[in-house]
């Protein structure tokens, strides 16, 4: 048998990091088997659904690796094979037209709700008689296509995740509507039934998806076996909690994929930890792994029953160790993109060579790219303020005569590394100062502030596109 898996998300909205995360176990799963792993776009809600979501969530599984063998497939262009399908249970007696009026839903549950009962549907016209369904015609009412489910009936499954599930026909509320009249007249499916049509059709091995969906099993399980279709297995994955272990929203910050993006998120450093919402590899000390990595141990025993909860530190952590590691080449043509959204320019020697030396520079201390922006500004802008460290370190006694020596220096010699080590050890000397103090003097002046990153290399940087001496002099008009 060859696997088969599918990633099902809605175009109605972008891409969600908790599909995101079930077509990372669906990949991983096909990845392991030699399997297929297919796209289908579940767009038969007109109302919501939009093309640029669509184009936002197959650039979100393009982004994060996770390509697919077939599709995307739209449920949009395939409505006639739903019809069809529709028509096959009716004609079977396993659905009727259904032509409660939704006045006479709500009375049924409020009269449901007085009883405190569940409300559910309660069959009424399951038996209608050719004249009954004739006169609700005649009155003009519109009707849906409900499917049987029997009361008594027991629905089993082994869940790959969750072991054995039973659930009682009793509890899915009544005769299920599976399609809507459509003014063209070929019918609008509803999901639990279209899902099953296409599950079917593309020959689907096993269906993987969020926990959310179990009772939509149980009642996806009864509409194969209306079709005397073999019915897939299901694994049912944990959701994803916040801290406080409630389920993962908006409100804990981003939830789609372009969102973490933007926050500087790289697509491996995301993929990997998403890998970990719920997995743990074999050896469960290792935390860093490709895609492919995973794919070869992938397995749903090692997938938790009990909500992953979304851990920022751990998702930053491991973000960093994928910038820390980066090909300088690779990591530049990624920041690229932020510095240009911050308005910086690429002028005045700021050529690719440069970029390259200034991302090396900083590529040890970033944790999510987006935060090259504020680390890098110095190197962007004109002129540094000071903060109250660098600029009480300018003003320290001493200070304004090593700015000015260096200076001097830099008039008779071209900058280099060597040459730099040799100005700083020129003006110790000459002054008779510690290199201490030459060196906080020289790194207040030139970036505002007393720490950071190497100062030897940032000082070149800066002497490149000509701003070292700018700042010398600028440092030496600092009020005492
Ligand atoms: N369109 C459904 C969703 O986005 C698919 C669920 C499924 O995988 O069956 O939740």
């Amino acid at each position: 048998m060859t696997v088969r898996v599918r990633i099902a998300p809605s175009p109605t909205g972008n891409l969600h990091i908790g599909t995101a995360r079930t077509a990372v176990f669906n990949w991983l799963f096909a990845r392991h088997h030699d399997g297929q792993f297919i796209l289908r776009i579940e767009d038969t809600d007109v109302e919501r659904s939009r093309p640029e979501y669509t184009e936002n969530i197959l650039e979100g599984l393009r982004w994060l690796g996770l390509n697919w063998d077939e599709g995307p497939e739209f449920q949009s262009k395939r409505l006639d094979l739903y019809k069809n399908a529709v028509q096959i249970l009716l004609d079977k007696g396993l659905a009727y037209r259904c032509y409660t009026t939704s006045e006479e839903l709500d009375a049924l549950r409020t009269a449901q709700q007085e009883k405190n009962q569940a409300p559910r549907y309660d069959n009424r016209h399951r038996n209608l008689t050719p004249e009954q369904e004739a006169a609700y015609k005649a009155e003009g009412r519109s009707y849906v296509i409900r499917f049987k489910i029997e009361d008594d009936r027991e629905i089993v499954w082994n869940d790959l995740v969750r072991g054995k599930m039973v659930w009682k026909g009793s509890d899915l509320g009544g005769d299920m509507v599976i399609a809507r009249a459509s003014e063209d007249g070929v019918g609008q499916p509803l999901y639990n039934f279209a899902v099953v049509v296409d599950d079917m059709d593309m020959k689907i091995t096993h269906v993987i998806r969020g926990e959310d969906h179990i009772a939509n099993t149980a009642k996806q399980i009864l509409i194969y076996e209306a079709f005397a279709a073999e019915v897939p297995e299901f694994s049912h994955t944990p959701l994803i909690l916040n801290l406080e272990g409630r389920k993962l929203s908006k409100r804990d910050g981003v939830t789609s994929i372009s969102d973490f993006k933007q926050m500087g998120f790289t697509a491996e450093g995301l993929v990997n930890y998403m890998t970990l919402l719920g997995w743990s590899p074999p050896d469960s000390t290792q935390e860093i792994f490709t895609l492919e990595e995973a794919a070869k141990n992938f397995s749903f025993e090692r997938v938790n029953k009990a909500g992953a909860k979304f851990d920022w530190a751990k998702l930053d952590w491991i973000n960093s160790q994928y910038i820390h590691s980066m090909p300088l080449d690779k990591l530049t043509d990624l920041l690229i993109p932020y510095w240009e959204q911050a308005g910086y320019q690429f002028s005045n020697g700021r050529d690719r060579a440069w970029l390259e030396k200034l991302v090396l520079l900083i590529q040890a201390s970033l944790t999510r790219l987006s935060d090259a922006v504020e680390m890098s500004k110095l190197f962007f802008t004109e002129t540094v303020t000071l903060n109250e460290e660098g600029s009480a370190q300018v003003k320290q006694e001493g200070a304004s005569a090593v700015i000015q020596g260096i200076l001097t220096a830099l008039e008779s010699q071209e900058l280099s590394e060597n040459t730099a080590q040799e100005i700083i050890k020129q003006v110790v000397k000459e002054q008779n100062v510690k290199k201490g103090l030459v060196m906080r003097s020289l790194r207040a002046a030139l970036t505002g502030e007393v720490h950071g990153p190497d100062l030897i290399q940032s000082w070149l940087l800066l002497h490149h596109i000509g701003l070292d001496k700018v700042r010398l002099r600028s440092a030496l008009t600092v009020d005492c």
